[in-house]
């Protein structure tokens, strides 16, 4: 313990850390040793000396990402303790079934381990690194992992860190599995359907997890429906669609991979659909060459428009022009699933975009339902900036 270097705050500079917000920003610091290394354990005091936390130190404007609030030692039991908790909330919220075998495991700081998503699928966990600190720590993790769920339960842990470190990690394609082997495929299930993962080349951990309460809500509301599902990727709203019960079902993606995938899983679950069918395009000009009243049920769930803060006036503009050019083209009674999973625009902003594209279109919407993430998403409390999906459901007449 007395060899964890010590980071000391600026006067008044902790009382966001006093409100337990994970987050020490690098303006905050007053002091820091000089031979500090990004991704060591760092113990947090106040200007006059009390103990705040302890976290992984990192270059860059989240200066520290606070594990926790005591003043313990980040070991291979630390995470055992946290990673134990986190399994045993899936368990009780009764995700972890035969029916149901996709799940995340770990949501950063909604789980108290900033810098760590854990996704499973079936007995396979894809490990996500977001700071230095977890990367380092990937070999305690998985040691921790290992002791909390039950080996039928983890056969493959692959590590998919490259494309989210603050560097470029050297992370050898040998490396990739923590642990098991390469030819390790999983089929996912999610409420009774299946769906291939190719977590090595797939976007994310190879899966939207975060879309499945709003999947479910889209099969009841699908029967006779002729769904359009915008920004398909793997197909996930279109496979409970036609499970649903609608009458046909388009699947569009710009990338010709994600619809190859989309019409898979159609096949794994249904063989050959004719109800289904998918199109490599770009979003917007399939839906300004589509014929208006054609679809009765529109998703749109397109990637986050605005990564930062910046990017928020452009992001707006393009929420707005996307669901004005859907709310032109969908039938009279239909139904629009429109998402944004942008963390820096807030529900109300994208609220604020939908409701000025429903002026615009001269329809009358009304807004049935507002859809959030799923409980495996967990949002802590004291880190507001946790919440990033939206969406809404509503009804155009
Ligand atoms: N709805 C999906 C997740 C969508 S992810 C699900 O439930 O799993 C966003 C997808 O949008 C990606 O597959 C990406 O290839 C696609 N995309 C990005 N820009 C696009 C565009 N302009 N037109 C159509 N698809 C686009």
């Amino acid at each position: 313990m007395t060899a964890t270097p010590q980071i000391v705050l600026r006067p008044k500079k902790d009382e966001s850390i006093k409100r337990f917000h994970p987050w020490v920003f690098s303006g905050a610091v007053a002091q820091k040793p000089a031979n500090l290394r990004e991704g060591d354990v760092v113990r947090v005091v106040a200007h006059e000396g009390g103990f705040l936390g302890v976290g992984h130190y990192q270059i860059g404007s989240i200066a520290v990402r606070i594990l926790s609030f005591s003043d313990e030692g980040i070991d291979t039991d630390f995470f055992e303790k946290r990673l134990s908790a986190a399994y045993s909330l899936r368990l009780a919220l009764g995700l972890v079934n035969p029916m149901n075998n996709t799940y995340r495991l770990v949501h950063g700081e909604g789980d108290g381990l900033p810098g760590l998503i854990i996704d499973m699928y079936g007995n396979t966990a894809v490990v996500q690194a977001h700071s230095v600190g977890m990367h380092e720590a990937k070999g305690q993790l998985l040691d921790a992992l290992r002791k909390v769920m039950p080996g039928d339960m983890l056969q493959n842990v692959y590590y998919k860190s490259e494309g989210t470190l603050p560097f470029k990690a050297d992370i050898s394609p040998e490396d990739d599995y923590l642990l098991g082997g390469k030819n390790a495929e999983a089929i996912a299930v999610e409420n009774g359907l299946k769906f291939r993962i190719d977590w090595r080349k797939g976007q994310k951990t190879g899966f939207f997890i975060d879309q499945r309460n709003n999947r479910r809500l889209l099969e009841s509301l699908s029967p006779n429906r002729r769904v359009l599902n915008l920004f398909s990727y793997t197909g996930g709203f279109s496979v409970y669609a036609l499970r649903g019960g609608a009458q046909s079902v388009h699947s569009v993606d710009s990338s010709a991979k994600a619809v190859m995938l989309a019409e898979e899983n159609v096949r794994l679950n249904f063989g050959e659909e004719p109800r289904h069918a998918a199109c490599a395009d770009d979003a917007f000009r399939f839906l300004k060459q589509a014929q208006p009243g054609a679809y009765d049920l529109i998703v749109l769930d397109p990637p986050a428009f605005a990564k930062h803060r910046e990017a928020i006036n452009n992001a707006l503009q393009g929420y707005k022009k996307l669901n004005l050019a859907a709310l032109q083209k969908i039938a009279p009674g239909g139904l629009l699933f429109t998402f944004s999973c942008s963390q820096v625009i807030s529900r109300e902003q994208f609220r604020l975009a939908v409701f000025s594209a429903a002026a615009i279109s001269g329809r009358n919407v009304r807004i049935l339902h507002q859809l959030t993430q799923p409980d495996d998403h967990p949002i802590n409390i004291f880190h507001p900036e946790g919440e990033y999906l939206k969406g809404l459901v509503l009804y155009v007449e």
